[in-house]
Formats: C-alpha cells, sequence, structure tokens
C-alpha cells in the first residue's frame, strides 16, 4: 500500500475508464452543470459577473487535498490570477504575494521536471492558491505520495481541465486557439497578471470525535452526528472489550483516525482513490454506510487491525481465526464450535492441513467452513494452551510443531476431542 511516487509525468494519469471503479469518473467532476455541495471555484469581475470552473483538488494520501490542514481548515481563497507559463526561479522571493497562480505544468513535457519542486517554488514565491492545467492532458490527475517538499504546504493546490482552462483564459480575453499554438512555441510572456478574478472554496474543517485511541472525522453537513456517534460508541466497546480479551498478551493499544465520506464521490474527490475504503498508515478513510456495524462485527474487524498493528499479518486461517474467536467471545456465543461439529457429522469437514490452507473470503466453496473452523481452531489453542503461545505461532505463522511439539496431525486429534468434550 505503501508506494513511493515522484510526482513526474508518470503519475499525472489520463482518462481513468474503468467501469468497475467505486466512484464516478473525472468527467463527472470537470462537468459544467455538475455541482458539489463541499466545493465550488468560479471566477468573477468586480462587476459582478462570474462563472463557475471546475476542477479536482491535487491530494496527496498522507495530508489530504492540499489546504486543508488535514481537515482543520476551509478553503477559501478569493483575488487576482497570474498566468504562468514557465518555470519559475527561485531568485524571486515575493513574486506572487497574495496571487492565484494559473500554471501550465507539463508545457515542456520534454524536459525531465519534477512538478512537486515547481509546486513548493510557487508557494514559497507567496502564491495564495495554485491551478494546475495541462496543453497535453485533457483531464490530469494529479495524486501525490510522500514529497518532502510539499510537506509544509498549506494553500490550496487543484488541476482543472481543457475545456474550464479555457473558460478562465477566455474570460481573461485569450483567442483560444491562439493561446494554444503561442503556448506551444513558447511565445508567451512567462507570467502574467490576468484581468480576471478566481474564487475558491473548499469545506475542509470536518467535525472530529475523539475518544482516546479512536478519532472520526466527518462532514457535518453530509453525515449526520447521531449516527457518527453511534458509531464511535460501538467501535470504543469494542476496542475495550478486546483489550480486555486479550489481556494476557498485553497489545498496546494503538490510535486511529477514521474519516468518513457521505459518499463514493465525496470520498474520490478528497482522497483520489476508487473505492470504498482505504487504508493508509494506519489511518482509514471510508465510505459511510447508513447501517450501523453491531458490536460483534466492530469487535471482528478490530481484532484485525489490533493484531496487524501490534504483530503484523499472517495467514488467512490464523487471522480469520482469531477475528472469529474474538467475535464469539463477545456475544458468548459458541457457533464457531457447533458449526464445526456439524461438518464433522456430514463428514464434510477438510483436514486441517487443507483447511489452514484456505483463502478465507476468497475461496468460493470453503470460505464459510473456514470462518467456522478457523475461530473453533483458535479458541482451541487458546484455551487449552492459552494466548501467550498462541502468539508464539502468530510471529512464527506456521510454526505448529515448535512452538506446541505436536504435529498438525496431533493438533487435529486433540481439537476434534476438545470439540466433543465441550458440545457435551
Ligand atoms: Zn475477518
Amino acid at each position: 500500500m505503501k508506494t513511493k511516487f515522484y510526482l513526474t509525468c508518470l503519475t499525472i494519469l489520463l482518462g481513468f475508464g474503468c467501469a468497475k471503479a467505486q466512484g464516478p469518473t473525472l468527467d463527472y467532476f470537470f462537468n459544467k452543470s455538475t455541482t458539489l455541495p463541499w466545493a465550488k471555484a468560479s471566477i468573477y469581475f468586480k462587476s459582478g459577473s462570474q462563472q463557475e470552473i471546475k476542477f479536482f483538488p491535487v491530494n496527496a494520501p498522507d495530508i489530504c487535498p492540499f489546504g486543508v490542514c488535514n481537515y482543520t481548515k476551509d478553503v477559501n481563497v478569493e483575488g487576482k490570477v497570474t498566468l504562468l507559463t514557465e518555470l519559475i526561479t527561485e531568485d524571486q522571493p515575493n513574486s506572487f504575494e497574495n496571487q492565484i497562480v494559473l500554471y501550465c505544468f507539463d508545457r515542456n513535457a520534454e524536459e525531465k521536471r519534477w512538478l512537486a519542486k515547481e509546486i513548493s517554488q510557487i508557494y514559497k514565491q507567496g502564491a495564495t492558491a495554485i491551478i494546475l492545467f495541462s496543453h497535453k492532458n485533457e483531464e490530469p490527475f494529479i495524486k501525490i505520495f510522500e514529497d518532502n517538499d510539499l510537506n509544509q504546504i498549506n494553500i490550496p493546490i487543484v488541476a482543472t481541465d481543457k475545456t474550464n482552462t479555457e473558460s478562465i483564459l477566455q474570460a481573461a480575453g485569450y483567442e483560444i486557439e491562439e493561446f494554444w499554438q503561442n503556448l506551444k512555441k513558447g511565445k508567451l510572456p512567462s507570467s502574467k497578471a490576468l484581468i480576471c478574478n478566481f474564487r475558491l472554496w473548499i469545506k475542509g474543517d470536518f467535525e472530529r470525535i475523539e475518544t482516546p485511541n479512536l478519532t472520526v472525522r466527518y462532514n457535518n453537513d453530509l453525515i449526520k452526528s447521531e449516527s457518527i456517534r453511534e458509531i464511535v460508541e460501538t467501535n470504543n466497546r469494542a476496542q475495550g472489550f478486546i483489550y480486555q480479551l486479550f489481556e494476557p498478551i498485553a497489545p498496546e493499544r494503538k490510535a486511529q483516525t477514521v474519516t468518513y465520506f457521505s459518499d463514493y464521490d465525496e470520498k474520490l474527490f478528497y482522497t483520489s482513490h476508487w473505492g470504498k475504503g482505504f487504508a493508509y498508515q494506519g489511518d482509514v478513510f471510508s465510505v459511510f454506510e447508513q447501517s450501523i456495524p453491531t458490536f460483534e462485527l466492530a469487535v471482528h474487524e478490530f481484532t484485525h487491525t489490533f493484531f496487524y498493528k501490534n504483530w503484523g499479518g499472517n495467514m488467512s486461517f490464523l487471522s480469520e481465526g482469531v477475528a472469529m474467536y474474538a467475535e464469539a467471545m463477545s456475544i458468548g456465543s459458541s457457533k464457531n464450535n457447533s458449526k464445526t461439529i456439524d461438518y464433522i457429522k456430514k463428514g464434510e469437514l477438510l483436514p486441517l492441513k487443507d483447511l489452514v490452507e484456505i483463502e478465507i473470503g476468497e475461496d468460493s466453496k470453503y470460505t464459510q467452513m473456514g470462518y467456522y473452523a478457523s475461530g473453533s481452531f483458535v479458541e482451541f489453542l487458546i484455551d487449552t494452551y492459552g494466548q501467550k503461545k498462541f502468539l508464539e505461532l502468530w510471529n512464527l505463522v506456521r510454526g505448529w510443531s515448535k512452538v506446541y511439539n505436536k504435529s498438525l496431525n496431533e493438533l487435529e486429534k486433540e481439537w476434534h476431542r476438545w470439540l466433543a468434550k465441550t458440545s457435551n
């Protein structure tokens, strides 16, 4: 998940025409008739005339859209626009003071360039916002991963497509065809103050609910606070239960931030990530579902997170096993065992050596069996040998014989005997 990208032309992707992607395509955001309740931009004149401009933010997954300061601040910028067509030099300290810079970032695409550095320079010269446009790509998509040059930047950076760029240029009095030709030939001045003004607003000051180990952030214009409070409460109880259950191996309490978005479009806008949820360096960004997860499901999911954060990942059978075990314990259920016994009675239960290899959740035939059997087997191991031994096994992954001094075969027989006893 943690990929390091530097922003060259490689990370500027064109046309995400992936039909199965979860979330709108970029066209949706650039379309003139789309309105977003959480963001708006326009060009305007003092007279009062104005036109909406559509844009998509430049996002860095670890800090999210530039300018919202980790979801603590709304973007609210307006002022004169300066058109920038050439790479600027570092020896002009205040050349863009209080200006919104409209920057063509790929006029010299044949040169090897580092856009992050250029953005950083524009920022240092006093710009209050940066609008990026491309003369090559219809719809630039710019996503930046962990770049030290940009860590300190607290001004908004957005990109517009060709159509919206042309709207700005037309307002400034340019003939479009001529403009693109002159730009290509390098005939335009490197920097020019335009006659029109620009205004940009992005909701960035998110509501937050903070508890000692969990912070939840969301836009309270879009998600009701009561539903979030309910989620926080359930998640907190689930965390508390897990610490109690796994007290013998004392998992370290790890703080977590979850940012909820009201729907796929909102999540995509703020994270540049298509899909329902993603985790980045332990923080989670997720589309909010109206149905509140139940306590036992929260226990299940958090068990995954806690084991992962404390001791790293593991094979499917142990990972799901411990989550199913905790889930069952949280509601005093013996379902894992009774379902496994049903499989045994019907002669359907796979041998343990095959069970441990199932990719639970992906195996179309044995997923259900895998869930119950893994939960039952982990309960047997913990009930018989304790959590410390289980943790040793977790760390060694397949070290059954090393940890328990028994072959998988022997453990299987013991497990079945234990099952017969517990079901009485
Ligand atoms: Zn699971």
